[in-house]
């Protein structure tokens, strides 16, 4: 996965020319000031680069057009300093395909009230020229963020990288690859979804393979790169001793080859994502459980069971959370815990693909028998998750549009060790509670898979949303499940509606 640093957020002031080209000249250097200034914050994960001022019609469509045309600009961060007449935005703002923000700022933090005078208020007047702006965005009806405050302000910054971060996931989701092997598992239906739409409305393309065109590339591994992954993985978990012996020992080796397997598979096709499914394993012999725990932990989205949307959206969301302290997985609430007193959670975990990313110790290594599905015993890690604020996040076709849904929650300490639990996991309490929760999760419509972060925001999620112009619910401590219904009610009128406002 790139380093964020490798992309760009353009910015882009506005001005006119009726002030004369001193102040046009003050506002080009308070602008590229505030742009230095934005580039050097830490919040901020992307270059930020000044763009020259701009004062036509013209100059807006050609930096609209080079942003358009420009693969590491990830979108535009956009100022009025002055006034700048917005119909003059038209023609750049309709062109325009990549997300902007609208930073409403002013370049000092306070009045001067002694010195003030008509000089000042005429260079000063974003308070007067960003409502401009911001009417032609609502005008023409363009989904945006506005973000308020003194540049120099932390929770700016930190707003501003939030949105750079969704901004790079969008970027990145447009031509995305999921190799899909096999098809969906089982008549299951939440993991269905229209792949054409998908491809329109969130830029990437689902691919279907057969396993055997898998198998092709797992019987080109060499002996030699199979020990060497052993190896590895010997040094990064722990690794019982008896599992080096015998017969697990060769299903270790089966492991590795499996993932070398995979991983050359999904290079060599510049895919970002995948999906498994072991309903149909033709010619492999174990279930990649270890492999996809690795893959996701460098960065692959994985869906299981076919489900292709999941594993998109958990490549966006590795995404988003590049470089942040915590991990994001693939994830399945699986099991209740609902005692007469204390808080009811949600244990969550898979059969095995959950990615060593969230693990609060270092993992161990295992091989036991898989309980459902009648194929050999897999490889896989085990470990529990750090414990603290995540969400689960789940992306589901509605038919007519994409929704996607949003639980904040809470994970908490494992009560007591579940030495018969083959599997990693973790136990969280979500928001409000999971009375509400589950409830409103529900009639949501949204899916048992989920993308789970530690470092994921639920902002994040939204602005991608907001960008690939997707419905957006989320579940948290303000949630109440009456004004929750009435938001589907209103969301199913609205989207049915959308396409004509
Ligand atoms: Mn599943």
């Amino acid at each position: 996965m790139n380093s964020l640093q490798a992309f760009q957020m353009w910015f882009i002031t506005g001005s006119q020319h009726l002030y004369g080209p001193e102040t046009l000249k003050q506002v080009a250097e308070d602008s590229k000031h505030i742009a230095e200034y934005l580039n050097d914050s830490d919040r901020i994960p992307v270059k930020v680069i000044f763009k020259p001022v701009v004062t036509t019609p013209e100059e807006i469509l050609a930096v609209c057009k080079a942003a358009n045309n420009d693969p590491t600009c990830i979108g535009l961060v956009c100022w009025m300093h002055t006034f700048s007449p917005a119909k003059m935005w038209i023609a750049g703002l309709t062109a325009l395909n990549k997300p902007f923000c609208h930073l409403h700022t002013q370049f000092g933090r306070e009045i001067p009230w002694s010195d003030i005078d008509m000089d000042f208020m005429n260079l000063n007047q974003s308070a007067h020229g960003d409502r401009e702006f911001g009417f032609i965005g609502t005008r023409l009806r363009l989904d945006r963020k506005v973000i308020v405050g003194h540049w120099q302000d932390e929770a700016v910054q930190q707003q501003l990288g939030t949105w750079s971060r969704a901004a790079v996931a969008w970027a990145d989701s447009q031509g995305m690859k999921v190799a899909r092997f096999g098809d969906n598992m089982r008549d299951v239906a939440v993991t269905e979804g229209n792949k054409v739409s998908a491809q329109i409305q969130l830029g990437y393309s689902i691919n279907g393979y057969g396993v055997g065109d898998l198998v092709k590339v797992v019987e080109q591994v060499s002996e030699k790169s199979v020990d060497e992954l052993v190896t590895c993985y010997t040094e990064e978990y722990e690794v019982p001793k008896a599992l080096l012996q015998t017969r697990s020992y060769s299903a270790l080796r089966e492991a590795a080859r499996l993932e070398i397997g995979l991983r050359t598979f999904l290079e060599s096709g510049n895919f970002k994502a995948f999906t498994t499914t072991f309903e149909d394993l033709h010619g492999i012999n174990q279930l990649p459980g270890l492999a996809c725990q690795r893959l996701m932990k460098d960065g692959y989205g994985f869906g299981a069971e076919g489900d292709w949307k999941t594993a998109a959206l958990v490549r966006s969301m590795k995404v988003m959370g590049s470089g942040l302290p915590g991990g994001t997985s693939f994830m399945e609430d699986y099991t209740y815990h609902l005692p007469e007193k204390g808080a009811n959670c949600v244990l969550g975990a898979h059969m095995l693909e959950v990615c060593p990313s969230i693990a609060s110790e270092k993992p161990t290594l295992q091989i036991y028998p898989l309980s459902i599905g009648g194929k050999a015993d897999p490889a896989r890690l085990l470990f529990n998750t750090r414990t603290g604020p995540a969400l689960n996040a789940s992306l589901i076709d509605m038919g007519n549009r994409f929704r996607l849904i949003i639980n904040e929650i809470e994970v908490v300490p494992i009560e007591k060790p579940m030495p018969k639990l083959p599997v990693a996991q973790a136990l969280w309490v979500p928001k409000p509670n999971l009375k509400v929760a589950a409830a409103a999760w529900i009639y949501a419509g949204g899916a048992h898979h989920t993308g789970f972060s530690q470092v994921v925001t639920t902002e994040m999620l939204r602005d991608f949303a907001d960008m690939a112009g997707i419905e957006c619910l989320t579940i948290n401590d303000r949630t109440d499940l009456l004004e929750f219904k009435k938001e589907l009610r209103f969301n199913h009128l609205y989207y049915s509606l959308a396409k004509g406002l």
